[in-house]
């Protein structure tokens, strides 16, 4: 699946939810969340991102490696 990392957070451009043919991107409080059971892998949202916030996971940058389990944890139910 495709993650949405940090840069995202604050910024909410929402380019991304627009794109996604799935529509599998989820609007939370301060960051988009991609739902990794939707998401197909067509790599849409990527380049539509001003900021860069969005990796395929095996690319998300080490620093931002804890965002795989925030956007999955999202999709949680408690
Ligand atoms: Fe949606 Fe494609 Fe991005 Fe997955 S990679 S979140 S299916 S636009």
């Amino acid at each position: 699946a495709y993650i949405v990392a940090e840069p995202c957070v604050d910024v909410l451009d929402r380019a991304c939810v627009e794109e996604c043919p799935v529509d599998c991107i989820y609007q939370g409080e301060r960051m988009a969340y991609i739902q990794p059971d939707e998401c197909v892998d067509c790599g849409a949202c990527e380049p539509v991102c001003p900021v860069g916030a969005i990796y395929f996971e095996e690319d998300l940058p080490e620093e931002w490696s804890s965002f795989t389990r925030i956007n999955a944890d999202f999709f949680a139910t408690a």
